[in-house]
Parts: C-alpha cells; structure tokens; sequence
C-alpha cells in the first residue's frame, strides 16, 4: 500500500525532529494534502495507527488538512482556486496553467513532549 510507505516516511521524518529536541514523545501530528497528492486521507490515517507503533509518536494523534487546488494561467496570468477534475484558467477558462497549489503533502507541525529539563 502506497499511503504506508508515505505514512513510515513521514514518522521518520517525525521522530528525527523529535529527536533532535530532546523530546521522548509525540503527542500531536497535522498533515497538510492537497487534493492532487494521489494520496487518500482515510488510508493514510489507517496506515499511521499501523506506522505510529513503536515510534515516539506511538500516542499521537493526526490530523489531516486538505488544501485547495491552485493554479496560475499561462495566458492572462490570473491565479486562482479550479476543480479537481477540471484544472482551468478561473479568469478565461484556457486550460494552458501551471499548478501553483495542491499536489503537496506537507507536515505542517508536531507538537512534542517530555522535554528533559
Ligand atoms: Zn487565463
């Protein structure tokens, strides 16, 4: 499964920052997906209870925000919101853009504890 291998690179990711702040646990996780990632939110979220097992964030909760689709206009220029399914110019509806925003899978922010004084 595709969200499992993004979901263990992701607590990689996690734990090394953890780790690097000294912190024994990881008590919070939010994820930013675009809509355009290939990535299903509700798999990912089942292959993280799977990842998470004997990690720092063993405890931790995800959370998953789902960005808009963004795309800039190679003819007039203009930037703006387009559907997932139909990425066109939002000003003249020319289908020639370049996507700005929306094929990301960003970890936003953890929040650690257990910071030894
Ligand atoms: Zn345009």
């Amino acid at each position: 499964m595709h969200e499992m291998a993004i979901c263990q690179g992701l607590m990689s990711q996690v734990e090394q920052i953890a780790r690097d702040k000294g912190a024994t646990r990881v008590e919070h996780i939010v994820l930013s997906i675009g809509p355009l990632a290939g990535v299903e939110p509700e798999l990912l979220s089942r292959a993280f209870e799977v990842a998470r097992a004997d990690t720092l964030a063993s405890t931790a909760e995800l959370e998953i925000e789902t960005g808009p689709v963004v795309v800039e206009c190679r003819s007039c220029g203009a930037k703006g919101g387009a559907k997932v399914n139909r990425l066109l110019c939002p000003s003249c509806g020319d289908w020639k853009v370049n996507l700005v925003q929306g094929d990301e899978l960003l970890l936003m922010s953890i929040e650690i504890s257990g910071i030894p004084v």
